[in-house]
C-alpha cells in the first residue's frame, strides 16, 4: 500500500495538531475539507466539501476488555501498526495495530469474563445499553459519516444519509428485541456464548451494526474486525461503547489483516463465527469450522440479475439501474450487475443509461455534490481494472460516458457498462465489486427467469414492470435471498438479508437475524 503521508495530514486538505501517544484521546484535527474541484463544463456545481472536524489519533490500538490496548506482541516492532489509507487521495490517515493470536486470545478471553455477566442481566437492561448505543451513534453521526468516508472512499451523501442512520436503526431495531425473545421462541433463550465476527470494507460501520447489534440483544459476547482497509468507524464505535459504560468484554475490537481473521475462526475459544466477505474466504471459513461445535453464518458475494420488462417505466427503472449498480461505487455484495433487458426495449435503455452515466459526477468523496466516489483500495481497482479488460478480450462493448475528470491521485474507476456481453462471458459470471455492469438482452419472461437464476450465487434480484402478477410469478421463482420490485438497494433492520447457493447462508435482519445469536 502507498505509504504517501499527505491528505489529511497535509496543508491543503486538513489542519494537524501533533501527537505520537497514539491513544484516542490524544487526537489530530483532521478537517473533510478537500481542495475545490475544477469547473465542470456544461451545467456548473459549486463544491460543497463537508466541513465538519473529525479528531484522528496517531495510532490506534486494539480495544479488548473496555479498554485501547497496544497490540500485544512485537510491541517494539515496526509491523505493529499499519497504515490506513484515505483512497480518494493516497494519504496515511493513521495507524492501526496488527493483531496477533495473543491479542486475539485477550480479545477472546475478556468476552468469555464477560460472558456470564452479561447474559444474565434482565434482557430489558440489556436493550437499554443497545438504545443508548443508538443514540449516542445518532449524536456523533456527522463525525462517523465523515470518518468512514475518509476511510471507505464512499460520498457523503451516502455515508451521512444511508450508512450511519442504518446503523443507528440497527441498534435501534435489536434494542426492541432484547426483552421479547421469550415471545418469539417461547421462552427465554440462552445465548450462544462468544461470537467472532469478521466484516469487510464495503459499509464497514454498518456491517459492524450488523453483527452487533443481534448479537448483543441475544446476551452473547462478542471479538470483531473490522476489514483491513476501513477500521476506523469501529475503533470510533468502540469510544461510544466506552461512553455509554458498556461492560468492559462486553465488545472487543481486534484489528488487523486477514490473518488476524483467521486467528478469530480458528481459536478454540469462539463459540459462533458470522462473516461477511468474499466467497473464497467464506469456503475456506466453512472448511476451518466444519466439525467443530462453532455455529457459522455467512454471507458471501453475488451476481444480482436486475431484470426490465418492456411494460416497465422505463425512466424510473433507468434510476433504479444506477442505484442498483452505481451505488458505493458498486462495491455492494448485492449489487444488481447483471442487467437482463427485454429486446423490444433495450434500445431505449441503453439510450437512456448512457445520458444518466454522462451526468454522475464521480470525484472528491467528501463533496456532497458527489455521486461515485473512490474505489476502496489500489487492491480493489487492480481487480476491477483487470475484469474491464477481460471483458473487452473477450468481445463486450465498453461504453464509460461519464463527463467527469478524475482527480490525479486516488483510486477512480468512471461508473460504466458492457454491452453484447453473452451469458459465458468471465463479466457475466463473476463478482466484480465494482461500477462495472453487464448488459444483456431476453425475449419472454421464461427466459428472463433462466438467465437471471443462471448464477452460482443467489443473494439478490430486480425486477422491473407495470404489472404486479408478473412480480409475483417472477419473484417467487428467482433464487435470491432478497428480491427488489420497482425499485432496488432498500434496506431496513425489520428486513431479513441473505443469499442461496454460494452467496453463504443465515440471515442478518429482522427477527430471523436472531436465530443465529439464540441456542433453542
Ligand atoms: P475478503 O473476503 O478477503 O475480506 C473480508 C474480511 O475477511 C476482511 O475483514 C478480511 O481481512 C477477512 N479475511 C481475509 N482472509 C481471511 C481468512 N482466511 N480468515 C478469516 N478472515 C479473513 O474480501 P476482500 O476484502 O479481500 O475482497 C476480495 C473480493 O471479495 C472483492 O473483490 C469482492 O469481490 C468480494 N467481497 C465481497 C463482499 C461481500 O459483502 N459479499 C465484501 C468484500 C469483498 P482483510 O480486510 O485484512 O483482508
Amino acid at each position: 500500500m502507498p505509504s504517501d503521508t499527505n491528505g489529511v495530514h497535509s496543508a491543503s486538505e486538513s489542519q494537524t495538531t501533533a501527537h505520537t501517544n497514539g491513544h484516542p484521546d490524544a487526537k489530530t484535527t483532521a478537517a473533510a475539507t478537500t481542495t475545490a474541484p475544477k469547473p465542470r463544463t456544461g451545467i456548473a456545481y459549486a463544491p460543497a466539501p463537508e466541513s465538519v472536524k473529525v479528531e484522528i489519533a496517531d495510532h490506534y490500538g486494539h480495544f479488548i476488555d473496555g479498554r485501547f490496548i497496544e497490540p500485544k506482541s512485537s510491541r517494539k516492532s515496526d509491523d505493529a501498526y499499519f497504515p490506513t489509507i484515505n483512497p480518494a487521495t493516497e494519504a496515511v490517515i493513521t495507524r492501526v495495530a496488527q493483531g496477533t493470536e495473543s491479542d486475539v486470545d485477550a480479545a477472546v478471553k475478556a468476552a468469555r469474563a464477560a460472558l456470564p455477566k452479561w447474559s444474565a442481566l434482565p434482557a430489558v437492561e440489556r436493550g437499554k445499553y443497545l438504545f443508548r448505543i443508538a443514540r449516542r451513534i445518532q449524536e456523533r453521526a456527522r463525525e462517523l459519516a465523515v470518518l468512514e468516508t475518509l476511510d471507505s472512499g464512499k460520498p457523503i451523501k451516502e455515508s451521512r444519509d444511508i450508512d450511519v442512520p442504518l446503523v443507528a436503526a440497527h441498534f435501534f431495531y435489536y434494542a426492541g428485541w432484547a426483552d421479547k425473545l421469550e415471545w418469539v421462541y417461547g421462552r427465554q433463550p440462552a445465548p450462544v456464548g462468544v461470537c467472532g465476527q469478521v466484516i469487510p470494507w464495503n459499509f464497514p460501520l454498518l456491517m459492524a451494526a450488523w453483527k452487533l447489534a443481534p448479537a448483543l440483544a441475544c446476551g452473547n459476547t462478542c471479538v470483531l474486525k473490522p476489514a483491513e482497509t476501513t477500521p476506523l468507524t469501529a475503533l470510533r464505535l468502540a469510544e461510544i461503547l466506552q461512553e455509554v459504560g458498556l461492560p468492559p468484554g462486553v465488545v472487543n475490537i481486534v484489528t488487523g489483516d486477514g490473518r488476524t481473521g483467521a486467528a478469530i475462526v480458528n481459536h478454540a475459544g469462539i463459540d459462533k463465527v458470522a462473516f461477511t466477505g468474499s466467497t473464497d474466504v467464506g469456503k475456506k471459513i466453512a472448511k476451518a469450522t466444519a466439525g467443530s461445535s462453532k455455529k457459522l453464518t455467512l454471507e458471501l458475494g453475488g451476481k444480482s440479475p436486475h431484470i426490465i420488462f418492456d411494460d416497465a417505466a422505463i425512466d424510473q427503472a433507468v434510476e433504479g439501474i444506477v442505484q442498483g449498480i452505481y451505488f458505493n461505487q458498486g462495491e455492494v455484495c448485492c449489487a444488481g450487475s447483471r442487467l437482463l433487458v427485454q429486446e423490444g426495449v433495450i434500445a431505449e435503455v441503453r439510450k437512456k443509461l448512457e445520458l444518466r452515466l454522462a451526468s454522475l459526477r464521480v470525484g472528491d468523496p467528501m463533496d456532497k455534490n458527489t455521486d461515485v466516489g473512490a474505489i476502496n483500495s489500489k487492491q480493489q481497482l487492480d481487480t476491477i481494472n483487470r475484469y474491464l479488460q477481460l471483458g473487452q478480450d473477450e468481445g463486450a462493448e465498453l461504453c464509460s460516458p461519464s463527463t467527469s475528470t478524475l482527480p490525479s491521485k486516488g483510486y477512480w474507476c468512471k461508473p460504466c457498462f458492457f454491452a453484447n456481453v453473452q451469458p459465458s462471458h468471465t463479466i457475466a459470471r463473476e463478482e466484480i465489486f465494482g461500477p462495472v455492469l453487464s448488459l444483456m438482452s431476453f425475449r419472454t419472461v421464461e427466459e428472463a427467469i433462466s438467465k437471471a437464476n443462471n448464477t452460482p450465487y443467489g443473494l439478490a434480484a430486480g425486477i422491473w414492470t407495470d404489472k404486479g402478477s408478473k412480480v409475483l410469478e417472477v419473484a417467487k421463482k428467482l433464487q435470491a435471498g432478497v428480491v427488489w420490485c420497482n425499485t432496488y438497494n432498500k434496506f431496513d433492520p425489520a428486513s431479513p438479508f441473505g443469499g442461496f447457493k454460494e452467496s453463504g447462508f443465515g440471515r442478518e435482519g429482522g427477527v430471523h437475524g436472531l436465530r443465529a445469536y439464540v441456542q433453542l
